[in-house]
């Protein structure tokens, strides 16, 4: 069976399908000037099961597992939401894996139940001003003093990190570029955590991203997941599904990029003829389609590998540096398809064309999965 053909799968992209028509289209253009979406989004995901998916039942979740997560995001972007809705509704899909996977009942009780209920917002800031790309080379440290923390350093490009509740953070628990890093959950309102401006953007308007600012920030022992230097670990086991998932955004994008040029070089005249009746434009279109459907094929095979708990760090590198460029591909000649129309506003094709630029960036940059690549080549 692949990806798509149970009929819970079915089901789930239904659901999907009927809440973005209802409850994102209407609102996604507000949503996208307002540089957020709004904290009653998530409740409503919430309650339809949306949100929880690919999170145990036992943790508040609604079960299923990251071939699901995948449809979700594929569907919500097919059906004509965002990366950047993906970005900003489920960010929780990299703040809370962590904390779900040290089995920590307080942590999950008091972070993972709300977040899945839709009622508490987290990020994740691993991403320092002085670099992003060297993980174990991060600055902001952690000392220990009694049953506290304190945190003194700064994060930068952090997701919902203007609205989060709290940020799972990525803190170094011996000197500053040791390596030796920890995870540690720090709440907003906390004194000395500071939230600096909404940073602005190229595209995933609707996404807030924030800087943040901790200066003798005093966390509890009891907000670190799992053991003291095992940090780095967590964050690389993690990295898996966030990239597959940035690759599935990338795919559909291309895919929704495909569908919305087929529509307007159907219904476009030049010259007295439909654009689609052009060899030109009908062959644009043609390597368009196999580059988005090439690049889901292969993101659905390393995903069920995933799944199925294999050890394949490079693939999963190789099929986020496919999709990407597929979807750097598509997106390009979508846009010149419609013309000047592609340009403005008002064309759902500038949006995908804004959006996607990131996909090769954040996670893990096309650099930086050509080394993993390179690496498992034995080079
Ligand atoms: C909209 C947005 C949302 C984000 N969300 C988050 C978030 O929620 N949490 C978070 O922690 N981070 C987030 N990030 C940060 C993102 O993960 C980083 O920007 C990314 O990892 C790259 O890090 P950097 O920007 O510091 O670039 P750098 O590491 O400074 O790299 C700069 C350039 O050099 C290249 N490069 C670096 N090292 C090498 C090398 N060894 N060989 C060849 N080339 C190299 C890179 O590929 C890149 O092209 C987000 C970023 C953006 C823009």
């Amino acid at each position: 069976m692949t990806i798509v053909d149970t009929p819970e799968r079915r089901q789930l992209r239904e659901l999907t399908r009927a809440f973005v028509t209802k409850e994102v289209l209407p609102y996604l253009d507000d949503w996208e000037r307002a540089g957020e979406v709004p904290r009653s989004l998530h409740e409503t995901a919430a309650k339809i099961g949306l949100l929880g998916i690919g999170f145990p039942e036992s943790v508040g979740g609604s079960g299923g597992d990251l071939l699901d997560s995948i449809l979700v995001t594929e569907e919500v972007i097919r059906s004509g939401g965002s990366s950047g809705l993906i970005a900003a509704l489920f960010t929780h899909g990299i703040a809370l894996p962590h904390m779900v996977a040290s089995r920590d009942d307080g942590l999950i009780d008091r972070y993972v139940r709300p977040t899945l209920a839709g009622t508490m917002i987290g990020a994740l800031a691993i991403t320092e001003p002085d670099g992003g790309s060297d993980v174990a080379g991060i600055r902001t440290c952690a000392r220990r003093d009694g049953d506290h923390y304190v945190v003194n350093g700064s994060k930068t490009y952090i997701t919902s990190g203007v609205r989060s509740d709290f940020v799972t953070t990525a803190v170094c628990t011996d000197f500053p570029g040791s390596g030796s890093l920890s995870l540690l959950v720090i709440e907003k309102g906390t004194p000395g955590f500071t939230v600096g401006r909404r940073l602005e953007k190229l595209g995933w308007h609707c996404s807030d991203t924030a800087e943040l600012s901790f200066v003798d920030v005093r966390v509890p022992v009891a907000n670190r997941i799992g053991p003291e230097d095992t940090g780095f670990l967590a964050i690389m086991q993690q990295f898996a599904t966030e990239r597959l998932s940035l690759a599935t955004q990338a795919y559909a994008t291309a895919q929704r990029c495909v569908e919305l040029a087929t529509r307007w070089c159907r219904d476009r005249s030049t010259f007295g003829r439909p654009l689609a009746s052009r060899q030109l434009v009908r062959h644009r279109l043609a390597e368009m389609h196999t580059r988005a459907e090439a690049a889901r094929a292969y993101v659905h095979d390393v995903a069920e590998r995933v799944a199925a708990g294999e050890p394949v760090v490079t693939e999963v590198a190789m099929a986020k540096n496919v999709a990407v460029a597929a979807s750097d591909f598509v997106v390009d000649a979508a846009l010149q398809l419609h013309g000047g129309f592609g340009y403005l506003r008002d064309a759902e094709v500038e949006r995908h064309y804004r959006d996607a630029r990131i996909l090769g960036i954040g996670g893990g940059t096309t650099e930086i999965m050509n080394e993993i690549i390179a690496k498992g080549m034995g080079l």
